[in-house]
């Protein structure tokens, strides 16, 4: 037996990679630093400029103000797209993240100053931040695990555990902050927490030296050039007439909603031609399929967020409104609900994860695409219990919040069959030089889902909240349904990519970066 000693990223902590957790930290202080200036953003937006005891607001109407959370939410989604790019052109994604760190430092300290500039130089950075880091820290950790590894997607449920962790202590300090000190501590304490983020990631790198580290333009023959994508698509006839019936289809957009959404549908109309001259361009036939199933897998992805995201908008609204908040005497402030998703989250994700392990162990179906549609009509089956509430309101004035505990439990269950099920799907099936691009169109088509809950939460006004709640019941479990339905062939579309999963020995697992093709 020979004796060797381990190279730092080749040690493991409860059977993963050490790597993992240096991720696990990183994101768990950069999503506290998000959630945290999240939660804080909407309430200083519409906080009077004068007369309040955590300081000078903006002043702004509650339409304004949930209008500009919109939009960022949404960007700092899709910010992924260049952050992934910028991975897979020039930096790798190592880099990015570091970058990604650095500039969400900056960001979250100049939330600090009080000056009008100040607050969107602030935000603009920390879209720019996000979308650097959260796309390509979430495929370094895909690149942790060799192809075949079946700890993979537990290796997604642990680092999911880190995102909510981080949420979870947000959301609970940054508010005794603001009361005590004011809305700028809490910004600042957003900072401090990145700061944190960024020594973790810049000590851990040792345990890192394996992954992220592919530029692919640094290899001729594997060059990505998008410019030259783009160029083809004139020689393309019938991908020329797609673009183009988008093109007009966005700037009519443009005119008839408002010049926000014009700009959004032609940026996406330029990514949609990016991914159909990708496509075209794969070399062979098993890389298109998994290319194209990947694709599909994101119309789940909107559909699950666009229900989903109720929870920061329509359902926090019916809490305060509408919920008997009473326990033993003490009301339970609104903002305590929101906790509790990400409470579940860290109560659930690793026996979740372990009962899809043993499945796929024993040869049952396990595949990601049947987690993702489970997913979905789990999360839809938890609206059941807000029909249930709003029945209950129109009764008797007020509704119990078991109704909500409920609903968010469901909620998070199928959060944890989609969510980090996603991550790990995409590393296992996107084309290695393109693998942070789609990661970033990932992260992306969460953003839409964002906007997606935040047109229908509005449409809530005009409806009543039983409607929407039914309707949401309604499309999403037809819409898993009709997904695990078409299961078969979209299966076969992925060529055995999750079929060969098996428990790795010890010498084999040492292998990272992702699917080589
Ligand atoms: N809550 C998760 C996170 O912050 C999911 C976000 C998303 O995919 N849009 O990472």
């Amino acid at each position: 037996m020979t004796n060797t000693v381990k190279a730092a990223h080749q040690k493991e902590l409860f059977g993963h990679p050490v790597g993992l957790y240096i991720l696990f930290f990183t994101e768990m202080w950069e999503r506290f630093s998000y959630y945290g200036m999240r939660a804080l953003l909407v309430l200083y937006m519409t906080t009077e400029t004068i007369g309040d005891e955590r300081g000078a607001g903006l002043g702004w109407t509650s339409k304004e103000a949930l209008a500009l959370y919109g939009w960022y939410t949404m960007l700092v989604y899709v910010a992924s797209i260049p952050g992934g790019m910028i991975a897979d052109k020039i930096l790798g994604q190592k880099k990015s993240v570091l970058l990604g760190a650095i500039i969400l430092c900056l960001g979250h300290g100049v939330l600090v100053l009080t000056d009008t500039w100040a607050f969107y130089t602030g935000l603009g950075l920390v879209i720019l931040g996000v979308g650097l880091l959260k796309p390509n820290i979430s495929t370094m950790v895909g690149g942790l695990y060799k192809e075949g590894d079946i700890r993979r997607d537990k290796g997604f449920s642990i680092f999911y555990i880190g995102i909510n962790l981080g949420s979870l202590l947000a959301t609970m300090i940054i508010g005794v902050v603001v009361a005590n000190w004011g809305w700028h501590a809490g910004f600042g304490l957003a900072g401090i927490a990145m700061v944190f983020g960024l020594l973790n990631y810049v000590y851990g790198q040792k345990f890192l030296k394996e992954v992220g580290n592919y530029v692919p333009n640094k290899i001729d023959e594997n060059e990505v050039s998008y410019g030259k994508l783009y160029a083809k698509l004139f020689s393309s006839p019938k991908q020329l007439v797609i673009v183009a019936i988008l093109l007009i289809a966005s700037i009519y957009g443009w005119y008839t909603l408002d010049w926000g959404f014009g700009l959004l549908f032609i940026f996406l109309t330029a990514i949609t031609a990016l991914l159909v001259m990708i496509y075209k361009d794969l070399d062979s036939q098993v890389f298109k399929d998994r290319f194209l199933v990947l694709l599909l897998s994101f119309i789940m992805v909107i559909i699950f967020w666009g229900a989903f995201e109720q929870a920061g908008g329509l359902m926090n609204l019916y809490t305060e409104t509408n919920t008997d908040r009473n326990l033993f005497g003490w009301e339970i402030p609104t903002v305590m609900f929101q906790s509790l998703n990400a409470g579940f989250i860290i109560l659930f994700a690793t026996l979740i994860a372990s009962i899809w392990a043993k499945r796929k162990l024993k040869g049952k179906e396990a595949s990601s695409l049947f987690k993702m549609a489970l997913g979905i009509i789990i999360m839809g089956f938890g609206f059941l219990f807000m029909v249930f509430a709003a029945i209950e309101f129109e009764k008797s004035g007020s509704s119990s919040m078991i109704w909500l505990v409920l609903a968010y439990l469901f909620h998070t269950i199928g959060e944890l069959c989609i969510s980090p099920v996603a991550l790990s799907f995409i590393t296992k099936l996107a084309p290695v030089k393109y693998a942070s691009l789609m990661m970033g169109v990932y992260f992306a088509a969460t953003g839409l889902g964002n906007k997606v809950a935040g047109i229908v939460g509005e449409s809530a006004s005009e409806y009543g909240e039983l409607t929407i709640f039914s309707g949401i019941v309604i499309f999403t479990v037809i819409f898993g349904l009709l997904f695990i339905m078409i299961l078969k062939p979209l299966k076969r579309l992925t060529h055995g990519a999750e079929e060969k999963e098996r428990v790795l020995k010890n010498d084999e697992a040492e292998g990272f970066e992702l699917v080589e093709n």
